[in-house]
């Protein structure tokens, strides 16, 4: 599904010289490719503030804590995307609500948001899924008019970018209250470990998120508030400085492989018979941290055994939706039908994606669909 020892061997001497610069430092906790890499992730998100943390789970859980909110709150969430942010919000004793998605875009609706709303409600968790952005504007718009904080969860999108109705551009996460973002290594931004952002343009904010992730203390020994202990290890930075002037590059190689995945299958079912490739929105640009296909006429886990059996991997992201996950029981409600994340769970199936596809291996993923679909 990716080739992260690939895309390694092409920036081999820059990883290496990072990494051996910490070792031969030493400064192993918050060294000096923390701070780099810090103002370099600001300077390319356009000057908004950025937290480093531990990983993209701990960045939504540190978001949720700096906004002071009470047990019982409720905040929506999509109820199709990765447990993180979902799970952040029942672990701190808030409420989750989940609501539907587009079926086209993968990714939650205003729409559906405004049918979730009570008095309860205090935040929207919208997820960049796949690696487009959601419609933000109107979104932004409901969460101004009923005075909910916006965190996206960009863990899936960094480096896309959503174009407003005046024209106006910016880049997912950094359009909300907060943003957060994900450097697992098969992110498109990935480190070698675990590793996370948070991003805020509030500077109080932004010095708030800091402290939180930092044992609540912002001098040393004087703790103001219950915090965690998430740092972004300084060997990941070095590693993390070393790919980002190469994230649009990577972008560009994930656009490209998805164009011929999406111009070749089109080919084959014009009437989209067997299959959807995905939905590109004008109002975003799409980084494909996954291409993910909808299989119809319930072939999806056939398809998936019939490439398994030819060598082609592929993975369903996610099978089942929020509401029929067993953690979230008791704890979550679901804001209107969630039919649309049910059939989504059935139906997708994400196709090999990454920054060193070739035309060989795709075209072989493309044989594999061609065969079983008998096009
Ligand atoms: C990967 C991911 C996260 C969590 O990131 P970790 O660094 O693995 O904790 C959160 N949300 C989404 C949508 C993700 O894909």
């Amino acid at each position: 599904m990716v080739d992260l020892h690939g895309q390694y061997l092409k920036i081999k001497d820059e990883i290496d010289a990072g990494i051996q610069a910490v070792i031969d430092g030493s400064a192993f906790i918050n060294g000096p490719a923390v701070k780099v890499f810090r103002e370099n992730l600001s300077r390319y998100m356009g000057g908004t503030h950025v937290i480093p943390c531990a990983n993209g789970t701990d960045a939504l859980q540190i978001a949720l804590m700096a906004l002071g909110l009470k047990p019982g709150d409720e905040i929506i969430v999509p109820a199709f995307t990765y447990v993180s942010s979902a799970e952040v919000i029942g672990l701190l004793g808030l409420k989750p609500v989940m609501v539907d998605v587009d079926p086209r875009t993968f990714n939650v609706t205003a729409d559906n948001i405004r049918k979730a709303l009570t008095p309860a409600s205090k935040a929207i968790i919208p997820v960049h899924l796949f690696g487009q952005s959601c419609d933000m504007e109107p979104i932004l718009e409901l969460a101004e008019a009923n005075g909910l904080y916006v965190i996206e969860d960009n863990a899936q999108a960094l480096g896309a970018e959503y174009t407003f109705s005046d024209g106006r551009k910016a880049m997912t996460g950094t359009m909300g209250t907060i943003g957060c973002t994900s450097f697992f290594p098969s992110k498109n931004l990935g480190c070698y470990g675990d590793g996370g952002a948070i991003f805020c343009q509030d500077e109080e904010l932004a010095s708030r998120i800091a402290m939180i992730a930092n044992h609540g203390q912002k001098v040393k020994y004087h703790h103001s508030v219950i915090g965690c202990n998430s740092r972004l290890d300084t060997i990941q930075a070095a590693v993390l400085n070393a790919k980002l002037p190469h994230l649009d590059e990577y972008s560009r190689a994930r656009q490209e492989a998805a164009k011929y995945y999406s111009s070749r299958l089109r080919a084959l079912d014009p009437a989209g018979e067997f299959f959807l490739t995905p939905y590109e929105q004008e109002n975003s640009t799409h980084v494909y941290h996954q291409y993910t296909l909808k299989i119809r006429g319930g072939r999806r886990d056939g398809l998936k055994s019939f490439l398994a059996e030819r060598g082609i991997p592929s993975m369903i992201y996610y099978p089942l939706p929020l509401q029929e996950q067993e953690a979230f029981r008791g704890i979550a409600s679901a804001a209107g039908t969630l039919d649309h994340a049910r059939e989504c769970a059935d139906s997708v199936l994400s196709l090999p994606m990454h920054t060193e596809l070739t035309h060989d291996i795709q075209d072989a993923v493309l044989a594999g669909i061609k065969a079983y679909f008998g096009l």
